[in-house]
C-alpha cells in the first residue's frame, strides 16, 4: 500500500493509469490521444510488477477519462487499472465497456434494436465481457467492434 500511495501522491486531481504492460504503453498513449492533450502528463515504464513482469504507469493532470476513453483503454490494455484522483484521494472506477463491442449472442436485443451494448468486464486477461442485457459472455476471440 505504501508503494501505491507513493506512485499517485504527486497528483492532486487527474488520472493515474497503472498496471499497463510495458509493451503496451505507446498503444495506450496513441489510443487515448494523450500526446495531443494540453494536460500535463508523465509516464514511467519498465517498472517492476509481480503480475506483469514490467509495467508502465501514466499520470495525467486535471484529466478524467470519458467513457469512450475508458472503453478504448480496456481493449488495448485490459490489465490497466484506472485511478481517478480527486484531492489526492483515489476514486475507483467500475470496470465496464459500453457501445464499441458487439454482443456475440445473435439473439441479443442489442443485435436487433438500436440499443447501445453494455458489458461488465468479468475477466481481464484474456478479456471476457458479460452482456448487461442477455448475460452471455463475449470473449476476446469473438470480440467484434461495433
Ligand atoms: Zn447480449
Amino acid at each position: 500500500m505504501a508503494k501505491k500511495e507513493l506512485q499517485v501522491s504527486a497528483i492532486e486531481n487527474g488520472t493515474v493509469i497503472d498496471h499497463i504492460p510495458a509493451a503496451k504503453l505507446f498503444d495506450v498513449i496513441n489510443v487515448l490521444g494523450i500526446a495531443s492533450m494540453e494536460n500535463a502528463m508523465t509516464y514511467g515504464t519498465n517498472l517492476k510488477s509481480s503480475k506483469l513482469g514490467k509495467k508502465a504507469i501514466i499520470k495525467i493532470w486535471d484529466k478524467f477519462l470519458e467513457d469512450n476513453e475508458v472503453n478504448k483503454l480496456a481493449l488495448v490494455a485490459p490489465t490497466a487499472k484506472i485511478n481517478i484522483i480527486r484531492d489526492y484521494e483515489v476514486v475507483d472506477v467500475p470496470e465496464r465497456v459500453e457501445g464499441i463491442v458487439k454482443c456475440m449472442n445473435p439473439k441479443c436485443i442489442t443485435n436487433h434494436e438500436k440499443v447501445r451494448t453494455k458489458f461488465r468486464v468479468v475477466n481481464d486477461s484474456p478479456i471476457v465481457l458479460k452482456c448487461h442485457y442477455c448475460e452471455k459472455l463475449t470473449d476476446q476471440e469473438h470480440m467484434e467492434m461495433n
